[in-house]
């Protein structure tokens, strides 16, 4: 549990963790808990004087609200104090852009390896297992997310985890998959075809295309989430697939690979620089597959 505020930046850890944080968390004054990580917290509230504390609402399980307001003294309110750290991380430094940029990197280097790999008879978990075992050798510290590998009808599903069937002729692929790197995610999807793509999945394909470019072309400081997201859908909708996009246009992505803002229908926010987003559109036509198309 970490508190920020006038006096600093600290954060509790068990003893399991203290060398840990002590290595990672610069600029954080480590705690050790020697028991519940809440009663330590509280115990420091109860000495500090404090009067009010806020807490990330969206964090905090009730269960553990509970606890912590019955280890609190009377003298300390707790307020929910909205999402204050995603706030904080809603625009990113040029340090942060440069972790993310490295990350995206990593991510495309491995699926460039892996892609020579692809081919009828595979296992669409082999290849899953195959991508995150290099992006641990390329130096990232895992996946950001599950990698998706996802082929024939079963790509139809926009988030199908990884199953031990094989890769057939003439079918769809979808790979979805994002290393992290120094704290840092990226994402990114490609679809693939195994062999020779009929007209129709050529049309397909190129609409996809086509509405990722437009909704990267959209974004620029200023620009409100919605409407970037609308210029995805709109070239989509001219071509009669409004209904197989059945998700937003992209998110921001960061220490999570979800954050805010979410490029979605009826998101206000406006994009600044420093916002770091995905634009994600795709279309999913069931018993035939889906094809995304994902930048970062
Ligand atoms: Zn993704
Ligand atoms: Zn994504």
């Amino acid at each position: 549990m970490a508190a920020i505020g006038l006096r600093g930046i600290f954060l509790w850890v068990d003893p399991r963790y203290i060398l840990q944080a002590r290595e990672q968390a610069q600029g954080v004054k480590v705690m050790e808990a020697k028991g519940p990580l809440l009663e330590a917290v509280a115990r420091w509230l109860a000495r500090s004087g404090l009067r009010r504390a806020g807490f990330e609402e969206s964090h905090l399980t009730y269960a553990s609200f509970r606890e912590f307001e019955r280890r609190l003294s009377r003298s300390v309110r707790l307020k929910p104090a909205g999402g204050l750290v995603e706030e904080l991380r809603y625009v990113k430094d040029q340090d942060e852009v440069e972790c993310m940029r490295d990350a995206g990197r990593l991510t495309a280097t491995v699926f460039d390896e892996v892609i020579r790999h692809v081919r009828p008879g595979v296992r669409e978990s082999d290849l899953a297992a195959d991508i995150e075992h290099r992006m641990k050798r390329e130096g990232a510290e895992g996946a950001a997310f599950e990698t998706m590998v996802a082929s024939g009808p079963r790509s139809a599903m926009p988030h199908a985890r990884p199953s031990p069937k094989l890769l057939r002729k003439s079918e769809l692929v979808i790979f979805d998959l994002g290393a992290i790197l120094r704290g840092y995610a990226a994402d990114m999807t490609r679809t693939v075809f195994l062999g020779e793509p009929s007209r129709r999945i050529r049309r397909l394909y190129a609409a996809v295309r086509e509405a990722q470019e437009r909704a990267s072309e959209a974004i620029r400081a200023g620009v409100r989430a919605d409407e970037v997201d609308v210029s995805a859908r709109s070239v989509l909708a001219r071509k009669g697939l409004a209904r197989y996009f059945t998700h937003s246009t992209g998110h921001g992505v960061g220490l999570e690979i979800h954050e805010r803002p979410r490029l979605a229908r009826g998101e206000k926010p406006r994009l600044e620089a420093g916002c770091v987003v995905t634009v994600e559109p795709g279309v999913y036509l069931e018993g035939f597959g889906g094809i995304r198309i994902e930048d970062s």
